[in-house]
């Protein structure tokens, strides 16, 4: 019998692994798929890296800083800094200080008002100042109600806001949690957006180095047992002293017999272009302001060299949200959209393939975090790690592996650390 069995090798699964093989406990990870990441995976086509969907790293998480040698992860530091796509405009935005070339197009941008500027930079410093975790904390609205609140225009609502957090929330509309958005926010100002050059596949595999990981095997019933948990899967039954299911959460509810209002999947898909004709020479994310299908985009081969061949560039499109249209209808109304951008070169993109991901991240309205499920379950001697535990993304998955190792390991450090801490 394995002591320890955790279910699920993404970032939550691999971080709970990690920790408890770090102090020496025996653990298997059972991976339904071929390949370790969960979300944060990436594969090799025609010579180009494609990630599964747009994601960035953000080195300001502090669970990132904890659990990665970043050093060997290669990175590539975007510039953080954004263009503003109204048509065939193009307004360049950034942080001066970190992206001077940004400067003039910053200065000069009329996509916000002086007085938004202003704005930007008042509330960057208020949100530096105390602990990040805390700004998880403290009353909730939507982040619309909060930037209202704080006197930005609708000008700098639908030109930035809009479509860059909408870009980080896969949620244009802006009702996400405000805490949240103050915490991501926080995340920018302390850290920088990176990418690995070999894509962020690299995140897992360095996270899943020296773990007894079985792929393909697909945890299909939990049962309780005299000794532990069974584990039925598709190589037969397994058991366990412990077990922690770290599984997507529509995967978790379904294994743990539970249901999770209020924390619905929302969907994203992405498109991935080549072109051997320059179309754009700019690295920056783009933000797209008229609306549509087009949130972001971003030309990869351009800001993370080595990302496409030799010759050739990358430009990936993210469109979050259901839609109704087929691939073929999506991609005739994306491209259309690009033609708007970049008139006929866009004739030129050609597509390399198309990604739905159904469950990308759960919706986060205010109020969310009264909702979320702790790490314990309704069966005894199964915990739970999921970014469910925290919040989607990056850091609400690591870190709640994190604490599930830790309440294994009787460990008060990790158990007593907050929220985003
Ligand atoms: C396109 C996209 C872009 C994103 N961009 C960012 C970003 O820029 N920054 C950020 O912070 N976050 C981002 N996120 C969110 C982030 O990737 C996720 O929050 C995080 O990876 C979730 O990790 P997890 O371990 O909780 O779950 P998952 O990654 O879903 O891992 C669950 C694992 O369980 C396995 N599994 C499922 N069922 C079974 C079963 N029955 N038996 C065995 N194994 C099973 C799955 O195959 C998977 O490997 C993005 C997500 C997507 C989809």
């Amino acid at each position: 019998m394995q002591d320890i069995i955790v279910v699920g090798a993404g970032l939550a699964g691999l971080t709970a692994a990690r920790t408890l093989s770090r102090a020496g406990r025996r653990v298997r990870v059972l991976e339904g798929s071929g390949e370790v990441g969960g979300r944060v995976r990436s594969r090799l086509q025609n010579g180009f890296t494609l990630d599964a969907g747009y994601q960035v790293l953000f080195t300001g998480y502090p669970a990132v800083r904890r659990q990665l040698n970043l050093d060997a992860l290669d990175l590539v530091t975007t510039l953080p800094a954004a263009v503003i796509r109204n048509g065939k405009s193009a307004q360049q935005l950034g942080d001066p200080f970190r992206d001077p070339g940004s400067l003039p197009g910053s200065l000069t941008a009329s996509a916000l008002s002086l007085g938004d500027k202003l704005r930007v930079a008042r509330l960057a410093l208020s949100l530096k100042i105390g602990p990040a975790h805390a700004l998880l904390l403290g009353p909730d609205e939507s982040t619309l109600d909060f930037l209202r609140g704080l006197g930005f225009s609708s000008r700098a609502i639908q030109n930035f806001f809009a479509p860059f957090f909408g870009g980080v929330f896969l949620n244009r509309s802006l009702s996400t949690s405000a805490r949240l958005f103050r915490y991501y926010f926080r995340m920018l100002l302390g850290g920088d957006i990176v990418l690995p050059r070999a894509g962020m596949g690299q995140v897992s595999k360095q996270l899943a180095e020296g773990l007894n990981v079985s792929l393909n095997v697909r945890v299909e019933r939990l049962v309780q047992t005299e000794r532990g948990v069974e584990l039925v899967t598709n190589i037969g039954e397994l058991e366990a002293e412990q077990v922690i299911v770290a599984t997507d959460p529509p995967t978790a509810a379904r294994l743990l017999g539970e249901a999770l209002p209020g924390l619905e999947s929302v969907p994203s898909s992405y498109l991935y272009y080549a072109s051997e004709t320059v179309i754009d020479t700019q690295p920056r994310l783009l933000l797209n302001a008229q609306g549509g299908l087009i949130n972001n985009a971003q030309w990869l081969g351009r800001a993370v060299p080595g990302r496409a061949p030799k010759g050739q560039d990358l430009l990936v499109v993210s469109v979050p949200g259901p839609h109704v249209q087929t691939d073929a209808e999506l991609e005739t109304g994306v491209r259309a959209e690009l033609a708007g951008w970049y008139g006929e070169a866009a004739a030129h993109l050609k597509l390399l393939g198309l990604e739905r991901i159904a469950h990308a991240q759960f919706a986060q309205p205010p109020g969310y975090a009264a909702r979320l499920p702790g790490h314990a379950t309704a069966l005894p001697g199964v915990l739970r790690a999921s970014e469910i535990t925290s919040m989607s993304g990056i850091q609400g998955a690591m870190e709640s592996g994190e604490k599930a190792a830790a309440i294994v390991l009787n460990d008060p450090v990790g158990m007593s650390r907050p929220r985003g801490g």
